[in-house]
């Protein structure tokens, strides 16, 4: 499949006829090619922009609620390809796409599509002297960056928002994983989405992404992804006043008191642990476990990571598919290799897997890792596969300290049935979300973000819609 494209509504080829392959993770063959786009695509896509913003920003709140409605719409219609799309272009397994992946970016639009009909702003009534009222105006082009782990879910959730505040968008996927991203600018294509409204540039983050950032037109940029491209997107919007959101990596502490509901723990940081094959921003991978329950917890959940079920993302019966490249399966090797030379010691899992008929794609044994300190370099980084490390502690402090010993601070969960304790760790965690006996429960109300080298901002709910908006005071002086 050679994917295209899409700017001013029309499919389009890159105007330097380059294109990049596209692998599946599943078999490590080629089966794409992805246009390698360059400075002259974003321009383009930008004027295109530029020019739908008058018309798309002046539509009533009703008008691009209803065009919005009908993306939500036509993706639950083609659910079962875009999941079999999304399963084949990232290595995830199909179940994973079909139930999460796919539905939560028809939610997005959905979402997105009827808060802005409940959105309003403010007053603030000075008495005789007068009054002030509060305009929430869209900005202008917007520049959505999405990375390659769950690629329709994360590049519709900031596109939805910014759209429905009346923006208009230039948006780059993940080189890794353009699939679905093309899937969608045909959607727009069959409901007829206003030209320009909705630009997707494909190719990689030096010569789309940056172009993209330090454009002068492009004001907001909502960006997720790894730390450092989002240091390198602050230092260049920085000096040009750009509006930034951005949601980066995390290493997040799954804290375990000894007095958790044990079965549901157990199952759930499975989940926290290995869903997506660890590739999830919110995955805990660095789990904690109050001494008393430490030997029980690592026996029992050793034995539940050796009977997961490691293999091709298109068998229902897959719970661990494949990563999503080759560089990143031997970046996560690599951590094993160091996590071992750092002291730990390899409980399960620890190597590449060749599943029978899959031998060329790119898999990682779920593997788990004891004996470390929390110092140490596999505790620090961010690993971003199906590793998980387990460190015991002996008070409430420890743990607290433990849990806040990293640079990042996107998401954390804790286990316990002692209420009291839970709202204080929870309150004194450094991160932007925290889960209590359980993990990953989202409502898309809430505020969603990380503080620290975890990121800037927050998106999700209202916070979003502001967040793609201008406020602009007007007073009103009712003197004579
Ligand atoms: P990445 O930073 O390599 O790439 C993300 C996107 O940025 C891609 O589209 C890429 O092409 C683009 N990009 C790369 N360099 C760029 C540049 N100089 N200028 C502009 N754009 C550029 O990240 P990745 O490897 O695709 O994704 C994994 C990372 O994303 C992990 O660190 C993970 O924690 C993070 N992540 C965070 C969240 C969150 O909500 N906080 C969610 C998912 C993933």
């Amino acid at each position: 499949m050679r994917i295209q494209n899409y700017i001013d509504g029309q499919f389009a080829a890159p105007a330097n006829g380059a294109y990049l392959p596209n692998v599946a993770p599943a078999t490590g063959e080629v089966y794409g090619e992805i246009p390698d786009s360059g400075a002259e695509d974003v321009a383009r896509a930008i004027a295109a922009a530029q020019k739908a913003f008058p018309l798309w920003s002046n539509l009533t709140a009703a008008e691009r609620s209803a065009h919005m409605l009908r993306v939500s719409q036509r993706i639950e219609e083609r659910l079962d390809e875009l999941a079999a799309a999304e399963s084949k272009d990232n290595g995830k397994p199909v179940k994973l796409a079909t139930r999460v992946d796919i539905p939560r970016a028809r939610d997005n639009f959905a979402f997105y599509a009827t808060a802005i009909l409940h959105d309003a702003s403010e007053s603030h009534d000075m008495g005789a002297q007068g009054f002030n009222y509060t305009l929430r105006r869209p900005i202008g082009v917007v520049a959505c960056i999405s990375p390659w782990n769950l690629p329709l879910y994360l590049f519709t959730w900031k596109i939805a928002p910014a759209l429905a505040a009346g923006n208009t968008v230039v948006a780059k996927p993940s080189e890794v994983t353009p699939a679905t991203a093309y899937l969608l600018s045909e959607i727009l294509d069959e409901v007829g989405f206003p030209a320009g409204v909705l630009n997707i540039v494909h190719g990689t983050g030096p010569n789309v992404g940056e172009p993209l950032v330090s454009h002068p037109e492009v004001p907001v940029i909502s960006f997720t992804g790894g730390t450092a491209t989002g240091a390198r997107i602050s230092s260049i919007a920085a000096p040009m006043f750009k509006k930034l959101s951005l949601e980066l990596g995390g290493k997040n502490p799954n804290v375990i008191f000894a007095d958790c509901d044990f079965d549901k723990m157990l199952r759930t940081t499975l989940q926290s642990s290995f869903a997506n094959q660890g590739q999830i921003c919110l995955c805990g991978s660095r789990i904690l476990v109050e001494r008393p329950l430490y030997d029980r917890f690592v026996a029992a959940f050793v034995e539940k990571v050796k009977a997961l079920k490691v293999g091709r993302p298109d068998d229902p019966a897959t719970q661990v598919g494949a990563v999503v490249s080759k560089d990143h399966q031997a970046k996560i090797l690599h951590y094993i290799q160091l996590a071992q030379e750092e002291g730990g010691t390899v409980e399960c899992g620890g190597q590449a897997l060749y599943p029978e008929g899959a031998e060329g794609g790119f898999y990682v044994a779920p593997t788990v890792i004891t004996g470390l300190n929390m110092g140490c370099r596999t505790n620090q980084e961010e690993i971003f596969g199906p590793v998980v490390t387990i460190q015991a502690f002996d008070s409430e402090a420890e743990a607290l300290a433990l849990a806040n010993a990293t640079k990042y601070g996107l998401a954390a969960t804790v286990w316990t049935e002692n209420l009291k304790r839970a709202h204080r760790v929870a309150a004194h965690i450094h991160s932007g979300i925290v889960w209590v006996n359980n993990w990953l429960v989202r409502d898309l109300r809430t505020p969603f973000g990380g503080v620290k080298a975890s990121g800037v901002g927050r998106e999700g709910g209202f916070e979003a819609l502001r967040f793609f908006t201008e406020p602009k005071n007007i007073y009103i002086d009712l003197g004579e």
